[in-house]
């Protein structure tokens, strides 16, 4: 398998694509019902009431939601569409459809229908989607609900086409069993309340909104080579393999000239996701052989969100055409950096003004400073909720594991705007001095240097405008970590309004109000604030000083969601229940022990079925030559290295056979608890440290055994065959 494999992957051809497509406007979002098809498929009246109920994040009437089906349906059919879907965000973190055909059959004929209903809400069932006991079977209904503010797209396939309609996913009860209601509703609630404290500056703003650009990594192999590798298939990461000889150390492959196999897979990319109406901006290689990122032109959140969902399946799609596999594995590779989804978010007022956005001169500039205060102290407080948010068991590579970013949750806001604070709590009104430095070459313009510097190991940095949260993991669903970004940032602004509202019931000016306010505030959460090196042990001993959480693994993580924190920030403000809390907790839990059982299994298969077979093939060879030396009258003494040899091969073999079997002991053990917490603490705590011994035992094998012979798919194999 794996010498096919390698061949197949070298003499893979490249397909070929139109490259000659410049008219990129034309191009952009020709399969959704976005703002052109509307105005061409639907009344002027409809259009203007849909836009206007959309933009007050009303509910859209029942007589209109017809006729906008109506519209939307003859869309469809003349784009060749012949089936609809409700696109939905299940808590498997994946997307999922159910399809439904434009036809009913009446009379012995098929006729065209969709009505109002079919287009607002469904009752796809899909009770095997994860709930977290909020669905009893016996009433096991779940309902998708259209989300007009996020367009229907056509998604095509090789075979069809069909209507995707973005919608929510709840229970019966109206429980969200998604990431799309809890954060639409987070907008809402974050909206009011920055929309509040906007009104001390500008009493005109009436909407805020938050947007976000999410960054995307991503490894490429070929197909051929991800088929031959069980580990890869089942799990999306490798369980074995020896360290190459060459890795990343030379950093020769970041921003190096892209490959054109990969080159030609991106561009197709970018013009599928055109056609969806995702504005892909960006592409460049990653530090690791093999890994890549793309990102788009940042977007109100909810889209961003749909689209970095849609972006993932595309890549899939795009990738299977082009003979690769893309990995969205936070760590396909032991040894080797994973990969991660940086989330630039900001917030934007309706008249367009970025409030992450510092003026010339940020220490005058009270407006900026009140989010910037508030946004640190709003993750000072929820850190460990925050940190929750992105936990997974794959996300635990990454997370704590000396890679980008620690475990703890920090913020970078860069040396300039650190100047601005201690300046601003001393109460100094000295100015900062403008950090744009001009480069002295001759004949070439003026560079404006960013005053914001960068610092790849924070979780959480302030880069210009915007924050970006880099903890998130690349497969992630990001609605799960904005969801609650969005609710610590709105639960700090609605408690910062109270506090200056009280100053001002004293009598203060309110710019005076604001500014003690964001003083004391400053004070208590500043040691959120880290400019070092986050990888370095001086850190961590530092933040254990400070109290920060260093929360290295997902089940300690992940209790946070029934504590009095998650109570005050999801509850209180309306966007989960209790119930709904537990269900994600249970969720979460479930969806590691299985995922760590997967890796347990294949491990312990391709154990038994590739690693020690050949282990054995090699003793024999090994053996075999042995029993032709002495037939041969050859001493034994000189015999003695193929000996020494053998005999290490079989200790090892015998030595991983234990290690295994240990470990299939600990996951009996883990398998007949039935509390889900205790089994996914043993799964955490007993399974998966076996997977570290039984992998090095294996890795040394894979070192000394004759390379004809060894049947797994090699790192160097894996990361360098293009
Ligand atoms: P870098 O690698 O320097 O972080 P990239 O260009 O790779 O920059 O990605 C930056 C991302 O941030 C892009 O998706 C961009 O659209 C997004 N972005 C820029 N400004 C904002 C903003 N105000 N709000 C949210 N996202 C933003
Ligand atoms: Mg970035």
């Amino acid at each position: 398998m794996r010498f096919k494999a390698i061949q197949v992957a070298q003499s893979r051809t490249i397909p070929q694509i139109n490259t000659d497509v410049t008219d990129i406007p034309s191009l952009f979002g020709i399969n959704t019902f976005g703002k052109e098809a509307m105005k061409e498929y639907l009344s002027k009246d409809v259009y203007e009431s849909v836009n206007k109920t959309i933009k007050a994040g009303k509910t859209i009437q029942r007589d209109i939601a017809q006729k906008v089906a109506d519209g939307m349906k003859r869309w469809a059919l003349d784009k060749g569409a012949i089936s609809f879907t409700h696109w939905f965000q299940p808590l498997t973190g994946l997307t999922a459809e159910k399809h439904d055909s434009f036809y009913e059959v009446w009379e012995g004929k098929a006729i065209e229908k969709f009505s109002a209903n079919s287009l607002s809400q469904q009752e796809p069932d899909a009770s095997s989607l994860p709930s977290g006991g909020l669905r009893n079977t016996f009433e096991a209904r779940g309902y998708t609900a259209w989300d007009p503010s996020s367009p229907a797209f056509i998604m095509e396939k090789a075979s069809g086409k069909t209507l995707c309609i973005p919608t929510i996913f709840v229970s019966y009860h109206g429980e969200a069993l998604d990431y799309k209601a809890p954060l639409l509703k987070t907008m809402a609630l974050l909206s009011n309340a920055a929309t509040a404290v906007c009104n001390y500056f500008d009493n005109t703003v009436k909407h805020v909104g938050a947007s976000l650009g999410i960054e995307q990594e991503y490894f490429l192999i070929d197909r051929a080579l991800y088929d031959a590798r069980p580990d890869l298939v089942l799990t999306g990461r490798t369980v074995l393999g020896q360290s190459p000889a060459k890795g990343q150390q030379l950093e020769d492959h970041y921003f190096g000239a892209i490959p054109s196999r990969v080159f030609n897979f991106m561009y197709d990319l970018e013009l599928e996701s055109m056609k969806l109406g995702i504005p892909l901006r960006t592409r460049h290689n990653e530090v690791a052989p093999g890994q890549y990122e793309c990102a788009p032109m940042f977007e109100e959140i909810n889209l961003a969100v749909d689209h970095n969902q849609l972006l993932m399946d595309l890549m899939e799609e795009v990738g299977r055409k082009h003979g690769f596999k893309v990995l969205l594995h936070e760590k396909p590779f032991a040894g080797i950096n994973g990969s991660g989804k940086h989330n630039n978010w900001s917030l934007i007022t309706d008249k367009g003004n970025n409030l992450l956005s510092p003026g010339n001169d940020p220490l005058s500039n009270l407006q900026f400073l009140t989010f910037f205060i508030n946004i640190i102290k709003a993750f000072d407080y929820s850190a460990p909720l925050l940190r929750a948010s992105i936990a997974s068991a794959a996300n635990d590579h990454r997370l704590g594991a000396n890679e980008a970013p620690p475990a703890i949750m920090s913020v970078f806001i860069g040396s300039t705007l650190t100047k601005v604070l201690n300046d601003f709590e001393a109460g100094k009104k000295s100015k900062t001095e403008n950090d744009n430095k001009k480069i002295n070459i001759h004949n070439l313009p003026d560079i404006l240097v960013d005053n914001t510097d960068r610092n790849r190991t924070s979780p959480f940095a302030f880069t210009g405008n915007k924050f970006e949260f880099r903890a998130v993991g690349s497969s992630e669903n990001c609605g799960r970590p904005m969801i609650a970004l969005n609710a610590a940032v709105a639960n700090q602004l609605i408690a910062f309004k109270k506090d200056v509202d009280a100053l001002i019931a004293k009598k203060k000016k309110t710019e005076d109000a604001i500014k003690e306010v964001l003083k004391s505030y400053l004070k208590t959460s500043k040691k959120v604030l880290f400019e070092g090196n986050g990888y370095s042990d001086e850190w961590a001993a530092e933040a254990k000083k400070r109290g920060l959480e260093n929360i290295k693994n997902t089940i300690g993580s992940l209790e946070i969601y029934l504590s009095k924190m998650a109570d005050d920030i999801f509850v209180k403000n309306g966007i989960f229940t209790k119930e709904e809390l537990h269900a994600r907790y249970e969720i979460k839990l479930e969806d590691y022990i299985k995922k760590i059982q997967i890796e347990g299994r294949i491990l312990e298969e391709m154990v038994y079925t590739l690693v020690i077979p050949a282990a054995i093939e090699y003793q024999k060879k090994l053996a075999d030559s042995c029993n032709s030396s002495v037939n041969a009258g050859i001493s034994k003494k000189n015999m003695k290295q193929t000996l020494d040899f053998l005999e290490e091969i079989w200790s090892l073999t015998e030595m991983l056979k234990k290690e295994v079997d240990i470990m299939v002991e600990h996951r009996k053990k883990a398998n007949v608890l039935t509390d889900t917490t205790k089994k996914a603490k043993a799964y955490c705590n007993n399974v998966k440290p076996c997977f570290d011994i039984i992998r090095k035992c294996s890795d040394k094998l894979e070192r000394y055994i004759d390379n004809d012979i060894w049947k797994v798919l090699k790192y160097r194999e894996l990361l360098f065959v293009k």
